[in-house]
């Protein structure tokens, strides 16, 4: 029963592993190398992350369908079973779980070697247009050539990252199989704001608590890393709010606290000693020590501060201003970044169509789908990943007839 995998990224890769030897296996995969997305992925290409199963760390239209997968093949299975590959990784303090190698190379490489080994055979440089139900099984085209198959496994990944092999190919191979696709959008992406604020910090870098609001009316939330760049807030904590600033309708704005450890009170008290303690300091250093100078520096210009002038000329109200911007700094969302951009594709083709245990169509018998292709995206921090190993596993072990 030979199982044919279109795309070689995580999913693809990880059902071929599980796959065989059990059943002869096929993977084609249309760019020069497999892994492509995965070299890039982790803590700025560092390597991969795992993250823990939690199920409510993921979206779509029905999220909890990714809960099957997810508790048969979780974090210590994916972690036990790239041991047995050779890949020796650590923990992070966060609890991320990176290569020791710190590239992402190693993870891509013991999945290759492991391919090569158990017989996996990995044809690259193969995009599949076509694909056919025959009464054997699949019939797929790549170019002038075709490959037959019995079990059909679709791992073509999403639009983002398009660069990195992104593309809406696996959507239409899945359609014309009878599958439907809702809406997709980019997700874990640059929230776009008004530039003039995030411009002169291109680079900087803070830890912040982040929220999106409409009006009054709190939409999100989350802490973390944010990184100012030319159009608005990339990094972890914005990426985690792109997906509501993406679909969320209205006038939109991202609310920054720039220094969540301490309260408006508190920081007003510091403020006011900095002021008695430094009486002749120019105002410009009035956040020095607390925020990087860059960033200080923009909050006092839009607070309408003197940076010349001494800090024993600002007056209470002045220092209750800049608490105010440094506690709740406002800025006008304009949309998010495209695929390009992106990490993950929120939307995909509709789970309701698969069943959740295998993974198998429900309208056509020997297709499966894993990874990012389906309807499920997940939070920043490795739940992306996780989705890829645990959905490509139970793909790859229900094709080879081994659950
Ligand atoms: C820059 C970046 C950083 C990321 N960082 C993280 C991170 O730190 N943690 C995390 O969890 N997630 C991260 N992700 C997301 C994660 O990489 C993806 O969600 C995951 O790789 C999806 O796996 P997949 O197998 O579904 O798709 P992919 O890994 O995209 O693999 C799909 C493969 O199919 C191939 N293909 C597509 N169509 C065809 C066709 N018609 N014929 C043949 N081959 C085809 C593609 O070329 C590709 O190689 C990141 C993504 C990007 C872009």
């Amino acid at each position: 029963m030979t199982v044919i995998i279109v795309g070689g990224g995580a999913s693809g890769l990880m059902a071929a592993l599980t796959a065989a030897p059990a059943s002869p296996v096929l993977l084609l995969e249309r760019q020069s190398r497999v892994g492509r997305k995965l070299m890039a992925s982790g803590n700025e290409g560092k390597g991969c992350s795992f993250a823990e199963e939690h199920p409510e760390r993921y979206h779509g239209v029905d999220p909890a369908f990714c809960a099957a997968a997810l508790n048969r093949f979780g974090v210590d299975d994916t972690l036990a079973f790239f041991a047995g590959l050779g890949l020796v990784s650590c923990s992070e303090p966060d609890g991320r779980v990176y290569p020791f190698s710190d590239t992402a190379n190693s993870v891509v490489d013991v999945l290759r070697l492991a391919a090569g080994e158990k017989g996996v055979d990995i044809r690259t440089g193969c995009e599949v247009t076509e694909v056919r139900r025959t009464g054997e099984g699949f019939v797929l085209r790549s170019g002038d050539a075709e490959y037959t198959g019995h079990k059909l496994i679709v791992a073509c990944g999403g639009a983002a990252g398009a660069r990195l092999g992104g593309g809406v190919s696996g959507y239409r191979l899945l359609e014309s199989l009878g599958h439907r696709r809702g809406p997709i959008l980019p997700a874990l992406t640059q929230i776009k704001t008004d530039s003039r604020f995030t411009r002169p910090l291109k680079g900087v870098r803070a830890k912040a608590a982040l929220t999106l609001v409409r009006g009054e009316r709190e939409l999100g939330h989350s802490d973390g890393e944010v990184q100012f760049t030319d159009f608005g807030v990339s990094g972890p904590a914005a990426f985690d709010l792109s997906r509501a600033a993406a679909t969320e309708k209205g006038d939109l704005t991202l609310a920054l606290d720039l220094l969540p450890a301490l309260s408006r009170q508190e920081l007003q008290a510091r403020l006011g000693e900095r002021k008695a303690s430094f009486p002749q300091l120019p105002t410009e250093h009035l956040l020095t020590g607390a925020l990087h100078n860059r960033l200080a520096l923009v909050l006092l210009k839009q607070a309408g501060l003197s940076l010349a002038s001494p800090l024993s000329a600002l007056t209470e109200k002045q220092l209750a201003a800049v608490c105010g911007l440094v506690k709740d700094w406002r800025l006008p969302v304009l949309g998010v970044l495209g695929f390009d951009a992106a990490q993950v594709t929120a939307g995909g083709v509709l789970t309701r169509d698969f069943h959740p245990e295998t993974l198998e169509s429900r309208i056509t018998p020997g297709l499966y789908a894993c990874g990012e292709v389906l309807d499920i995206d997940g939070d920043c921090g490795g739940f992306n990943l996780q989705w890829a190993w645990s959905s490509g596993h139970i793909a790859g072990a229900a094709a080879a007839g081994l659950l």
